[in-house]
């Protein structure tokens, strides 16, 4: 439970700040039906993403990962943007907000109508060829594995197709980690909404926005792993808390 008078702090931090910036986690699309790392039931208990989501794996045996992505993309295609998710697209129309920086492969905020979203861990609905680097983006390529074509392979050259979201022990691409740290830089106030703040580097992006002078407010179910950086911290589900911290009622 949150306590409404965090809330009310929290929601005059956000009407002084005039440079908003969010990071978001598996968290805030929970309510959409993605179930985090964490959750009971889902995914994620039939198939360890440490098992299943490492990029040696994947090396060793790409079928092994399409077989998890081809359920993993079975829940992500039906989501739809949750309350959170509308509430910070509703936040760029004011022209407060610099930009959604997600650990997310969801694409939701992105649905739900924020232009400038920084995808840290990539996302679920692009893939390149190993051998000759062509990119396929859209659905396509999950219709092909949903179709039973595990590993799907490219239609140039036959290369086993990789998902670009980003695999545990996969290098991760520098542009948007660049564009992430530029926002820290700038953002006068950093909402840190549903992440455990466990996978790095992104973990430590908010202590990058606080030593820049921004405030850090954290929204999340529980504590986080560096609850040490938030100056608020709102307890409870991002699908409520987000809109009421905006005055969004629905
Ligand atoms: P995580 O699973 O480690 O942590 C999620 C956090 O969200 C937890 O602290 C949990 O308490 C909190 N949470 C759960 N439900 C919530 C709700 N309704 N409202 C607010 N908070 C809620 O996720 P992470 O920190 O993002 O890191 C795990 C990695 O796995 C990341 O790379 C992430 O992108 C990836 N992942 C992505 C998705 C997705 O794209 N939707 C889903 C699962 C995992």
């Amino acid at each position: 439970m949150h306590d409404e008078n965090a809330l009310k702090q929290a929601k005059k931090l956000v009407a002084a700040a005039k440079k908003i910036s969010a990071l978001t986690g598996a968290g805030i699309s929970v309510d959409s039906g993605i179930p985090d790392f964490r959750s009971e039931g889902g995914i994620w208990e039939r198939f360890d993403p440490h098992e299943y989501g490492t990029y040696d794996a994947f090396l060793n045996d790409p079928s092994k990962f399409w077989t998890m992505g081809r359920e993993l993309a079975k829940v992500m295609l039906k989501a739809k943007p949750n309350p959170a998710h509308i509430a910070l697209a509703k936040l760029e129309q004011t022209g407060k907000l610099l930009g959604v920086i997600t650990q997310n492969i969801d694409n939701l905020h992105q649905v739900a109508g924020n232009s400038n979203v920084i995808e840290l861990h990539g996302s679920y609905l692009r893939a390149h060829c190993m051998e000759c680097k062509t990119e396929y983006v859209g659905e396509e390529v999950h219709q092909r594995v949903a179709d039973g074509e595990i590993p799907p392979r490219c239609e140039k050259c036959g290369g086993v197709l990789k998902s670009e979201a980003v695999l545990f022990g996969e290098p991760m691409p520098e542009d948007p980690m660049a564009r992430a740290v530029e926002i820290c830089n700038d953002t006068d106030l950093m909402l840190v909404i549903g992440t455990s703040l466990s996978v790095y580097p992104a973990a430590f992006l908010p202590q990058l926005a606080k030593n820049s002078g921004a405030k850090v407010i954290l929204i999340n179910l529980e504590g986080a792993n560096r609850d040490d950086v938030a100056d608020i911290i709102l307890m409870g589900k991002a699908s409520d808390l987000v809109p009421r911290l905006f005055g969004i009622s629905e």
